[in-house]
């Protein structure tokens, strides 16, 4: 696979809404919304919130119940307000306020897993690394850039093989690639830009027609 030809095709694609984000805080409070929920529930849910709350201090202020209400109907929304409610204060009381750079310091706060952590260091913080979600892992795959089992080890597949000017482009170019061709159960592989690229089996049918 030419992957300087795969990125090439891809770099006109948006970025997704919650790497968009223009501060590290609310890409973090965006990946965290993400996880376990469609992509058009989480914008919804952000945009709430942010509408409501702009900032730190105003999002530290509400009570828990309240920011269930603004997140609903996002996964795990009532698990996720209250790990919302612990972060703001901890961002604030250990962080000053600043949302912490390492990859440790994020992993250590309520509701960050790696995922999350990798898209904050990457669309916020500009550092080489790679978000591998479920797009990612899917479409790395399918293209066959990996032959992985779970998102650890396509992660670090992805290091070994793309050129690190690429790491931390992959994941927008993915999620958007992800949610306008290439989807989980059925991918538009005819209007796909990659379909002369791509070796996936299962899309034949549907690149003959
Ligand atoms: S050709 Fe099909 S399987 Fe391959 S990347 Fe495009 S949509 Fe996905």
């Amino acid at each position: 696979m030419d992957t300087e030809e795969l990125f090439h095709r891809l770099k006109k694609f948006e970025r997704p809404y919650v790497s968009r984000q223009k501060t590290p805080f609310w890409v973090l409070i965006g990946a965290i919304l993400s996880t376990r929920t469609k992509d058009e529930v989480t914008e919804k849910a952000l945009k709430k919130l942010i509408e409501y709350a702009p900032d730190i201090h105003k999002l530290n202020e509400l009570p828990v119940g309240k920011i269930e209400k603004l997140i609903y109907p996002v996964g795990f929304y009532h698990t996720k307000a209250k790990n919302l409610k612990i972060l703001t204060k901890t961002v604030l009381e250990k962080y000053n306020g600043k949302i912490p750079q390492k990859l440790n310091e994020l992993l250590s706060l309520p509701g960050v897993g790696r995922k999350v952590a990798t898209l904050v260091l990457s669309a916020a913080f500009d550092k080489d690394e790679i978000c591998v979600d479920t797009h990612v892992h899917r479409i790395s795959n399918r293209l066959g850039l990996v032959e992985t089992k779970n998102v650890l080890e396509t992660e670090r597949e992805l290091k070994r093989i793309i050129p690190q000017k690429y790491w931390k482009k992959i994941n927008s170019y993915f999620v958007t690639l992800g949610r306008k061709f290439c989807h989980p159960r059925k991918p538009s592989c005819k209007d796909c830009p990659l379909k002369d690229l791509c070796p996936y089996k299962r899309c034949a049918a549907s690149k003959a027609k």
